[in-house]
Order: C-alpha cells, then structure tokens, then sequence
C-alpha cells in the first residue's frame, strides 16, 4: 500500500492566487470584462442595502475585491478534469491500495456562499492505470472551486477518478466545518460533516474499506 499525506504535495492554487481563463459571460480574476463591471456593482449595491457607505475609506474598492475574489473561488468551472490531469496518468502494474490524505479542501456551500473547508481522504486501487500523486489536489480544487454541496464535492471527485483510470476502485472520503453552520451557531466548532464515496472493490469488499478507513483515521478501532 502506498499512503502519502496531502501537505507532501503541492496543492498550488489553494494557495497561491489563481489566474482564471476568462469564459464568456463568468467573472474573470481582472474583473475588467463586462461581467466583472456588473458584478461590482451588483457588490456595491449590497454593501448600501447592508447599511454601508461603499465610499468610505476602508470599503473603497472592496466591490473589486469580492470580485475579483469570487471570480478565483469559482475557477473550477472554467476547467476540466482532463485539463488538470494533463496526460498524467501511466500504465503500471502496481496493484495496492494508493492513499492520500488530508489534501486541503475549500470551498463555498451554495446555499449560503460562505466556505466550508476541511481534507478529502482520496484512496484506489489500480487496475493497470495510475495517476501522477500531484494531480489528487489539482482534481479536489477542480471541483471545490465552483458553488457546491459537500456530498456533490464527494461524488464528483470519486466520478473523476473513476472516469480517468477506472480502476478496481475508488475511495474519497470528505470531513469539513461549515462556516453557514458555525457562524450562525447551529454547530458546535468541533463538529465536522463526514461525506464519502465508496465504488467497485470499496463499495463491495468491507476489508477494503476497512483497510483504507484505517489508514485515514488511525485508531479508529480502538476507539470502539
Ligand atoms: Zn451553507
């Protein structure tokens, strides 16, 4: 088996700022175009209908800034997978279990547009196929980068990577703190929503599962 932790591999545009590729009609990272003018404006409007005057010194050019802001937290529709992947996947005969956890995770719920962030646990095994490790969280912000629900997040990232290497199986397994519920206090800080997505030999083999859950969460048995 091979287990490799997300902070080993570059996970460059959770970090960095991102430079979105401009699509007609969505907002781009200069927020020069059309769209992005609107937009601010649109931001402005809400600032005054919250009570606040959009000119005083400290909110000047934040309508901007949102947009700007918004328009690289929602890069991923602008994207594919196959344009993350880029050709990297191999043909191997390795056969065990690939893990990789705790990969960073941020993302904006769609109800709310206020974050949720946390890891995804991603695990496979191959069936002759493999994929280079640093595409894992290239695939996770793909996806996190658009309005999203945490169980859709899940599935999509395990739907990818079924679609990519369809391997014997694919695991991903999400664990996140949402802002909408902790700023509002309908969660306790320490509580986090567990999603997860479990096909082919995960779904309908339990050791293997089993296997990659406790790589994941290591002492979970002897907590039971
Ligand atoms: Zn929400």
């Amino acid at each position: 088996m091979l287990v490799v932790n997300g902070s080993q591999l570059q996970q460059p545009s959770a970090r960095s700022p991102c430079v979105c590729t401009i699509s007609s009609g969505r907002l781009d990272a200069s927020a020069l175009s059309a769209p992005g003018t609107e937009a601010a404006h649109l931001v402005e409007r809400l600032l005054r209908l919250l009570g606040e005057d959009p000119s005083r010194e400290g909110l000047r050019g934040t309508s901007q800034r949102v947009v700007t802001s918004l328009a690289s937290l929602t890069a991923g529709y602008d994207q594919t997978v196959a344009d993350v992947v880029h050709g990297a996947v191999f043909a191997e005969a390795y056969s065990e279990m690939v893990v990789v956890r705790n990969l960073e995770v941020y993302s904006l719920c769609e109800h709310h547009l206020l974050p949720f962030v946390g890891h995804a646990h991603i695990a496979y095994v191959p069936d002759g196929r493999i994929i280079g490790l640093s595409k894992l969280p290239r695939i996770v912000d793909l996806f996190a980068r658009r309005l999203q629900i945490q169980e859709r997040l899940t599935i999509e990232i395990a739907a990818a990577l079924d679609d990519v290497l369809s391997p014997l199986g694919v695991a991903v397994v999400i664990e996140a703190a949402h802002f909408c519920m902790l700023m509002r206090r309908t969660q306790k800080p320490a509580t986090k929503t567990l999603t997860s997505s479990m096909r082919g030999v995960f779904r309908s083999d339990p050791s293997t599962r089993a296997e990659f859950m406790a790589v994941i969460h290591p002492g979970h048995r002897d907590r039971r």
